[in-house]
């Protein structure tokens, strides 16, 4: 257990058998090893991982130290398994040596292909193994078979994974939850258990968080509503450009009520590259009737930030520039007309340009904690121009709660459960009385 035994955050573990070792994810942590949060430089505003290498990063704590497994080292792993397109599953990943194969499913590597293609650091895939919903896959000593689960992160997976030799078994839950557009994963999960693992490593991001406003998906979806009932013209939302369930709300709701739907150019192109997906149907297109992008700077030079990337030679999304032309939105045309707007870090300057922008109706749709966080343009943004008044946070959680969690086990009947990504693993005991729990601290080892 590199990270994640005891907090929220980074999660890397590795699972060793004879001399084959495979990595459950590599994950950027939150805070460094003094409890820094050191995402951002408060001096220079920039992302320290930027300028800092291996060593470095390594003795600040924010790299575990792992032998055999990054790019200044011989490779010594069989595989990385992604569990999801989070930072804090996969964040580390372009340290790693791009010479071990890593397993994720084609959902996540098309979010990471799309982050790859507007920021400077790139998340290496050349080298991935699908992680096909219930299809085995034979690495080294072990047989892994990803089970998909439903998650705030699009096509998320769990690993059920077999020790070849002695037919030892654990199952990886990742993240998790039963209450997304997507709550049928969990059903068939309970369903249809794979066989009872012998360990079930088990995320508990919610072990003490008590009952949120909005439980599901779909009432957050009718919250949603109900704002758009009052009719304000003007509608921000706050909300990952990962977040597809979240997305899809907004969007048959903006349907529902006459609103127009105002996405990014990266939000646009991060749609577009699932629609060849066959289970991404009901995701919404820039194509389809309502969907708008907001294009900023246009026509004046340097033009659009998110256009120039796209624009690029080589760029996989420069064909869907025509589609952004047609589709295309300029803030200070925005006087008329009823629009929600998605609104993120990089958005903010397109937003100022929006005239009356600060007559706005806020929702806040994404975890609250970020709005402690000072640094982040977007919290600055919501307190300077007065948005924080006129605002709704309206959200629904990414994981299990504690009764999602009990049926999980009820359903799997584990021999023994090991806490994951959760500040609270001693909470595992009263929560699961009749399984022993083990718990496993950051940076140390268990023989299984
Ligand atoms: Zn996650």
């Amino acid at each position: 257990m590199y990270r994640g035994g005891n907090q929220v955050g980074g999660t890397c573990i590795e699972i060793r058998s004879g001399g084959s070792r495979i990595l459950l994810d590599l994950g950027m942590p939150l805070n460094d090893r003094d409890g820094r949060d050191f995402l951002v430089d408060p001096l220079k505003g920039k992302k320290v991982w930027d300028e800092k290498d291996i060593l470095d990063l390594k003795q600040s704590g924010i790299l575990p130290d792992i032998k055999g497994l990054y790019q200044d080292d011989k490779k010594d792993f069989d595989a990385i398994l992604v569990s999801h397109s989070h930072g804090d599953h996969y964040g580390l990943l372009h340290f790693a040596n791009p010479d071990i194969p890593v397993v994720m499913s084609t959902g996540a590597m098309r979010m990471l292909e799309t982050l790859n293609a507007f920021v400077p650091r790139q998340v290496p895939l050349s080298n991935i193994t699908p992680a096909i919903h219930n299809k085995d896959i034979s690495i080294g000593g072990f047989i892994i078979k990803p089970y998909l689960m439903d998650h705030s992160a699009f096509d998320a997976r769990g690993f059920f994974i077999t020790e070849k030799s002695s037919g030892k078994t654990l199952f990886y839950s990742g993240d998790f939850r039963a209450t997304g557009h997507k709550e049928n994963a969990f059903k068939m999960l309970v369903d249809r258990p794979p066989m009872k693992p012998d360990y079930l490593v088990l995320e508990g991001t919610s072990v003490r968080r008590g009952d949120p406003e909005y439980k599901t998906e779909k009432e957050a979806q009718k919250a949603i509503r109900e704002v758009l009932e009052k009719g304000p013209r003007l509608v921000l939302v706050a909300c990952s450009g990962q977040n597809i369930d979240r997305i899809c709300s907004l969007y048959a709701e903006a349907r529902r009520a006459g609103y127009e739907l105002v996405i990014d150019p990266y939000i646009a192109c991060v749609l577009e590259n699932l629609r060849d997906l066959p289970y991404a149907g009901n995701i919404p297109l820039l194509e389809n009737a309502g969907m708008r992008v907001l294009i900023h700077k246009y026509p004046c030079r340097p033009g659009d930030k998110y256009v120039g990337k796209i624009a690029k030679e080589g760029c996989k999304f420069k064909p869907f520039i025509p589609m952004l032309g047609r589709k295309k939105l300029k803030p200070r045309d925005m006087g008329e007309g009823k629009y929600i707007v998605l609104v993120r870090d990089g958005t903010v300057p397109a937003i100022k340009a929006i005239p009356g922008y600060k007559n706005a109706f806020l929702i806040y749709s994404q975890w609250k904690g970020y709005l402690e966080k000072k640094h982040m343009k977007l919290t600055q943004f919501i307190f300077e121009s007065g948005l924080d008044k006129n605002t709704k946070h309206i959200h629904s959680s990414g994981h299990a709660d504690v009764s999602t969690l009990q049926a999980l086990v009820a359903a799997l009947e584990p021999r023994e459960i090991i806490p994951v990504h959760t500040e609270h693993p001693g909470e595992y005991d009263n929560l699961f009385p009749r399984v022993p729990v083990t718990i496993i601290p950051d940076n140390t080892s268990k023989l299984l």
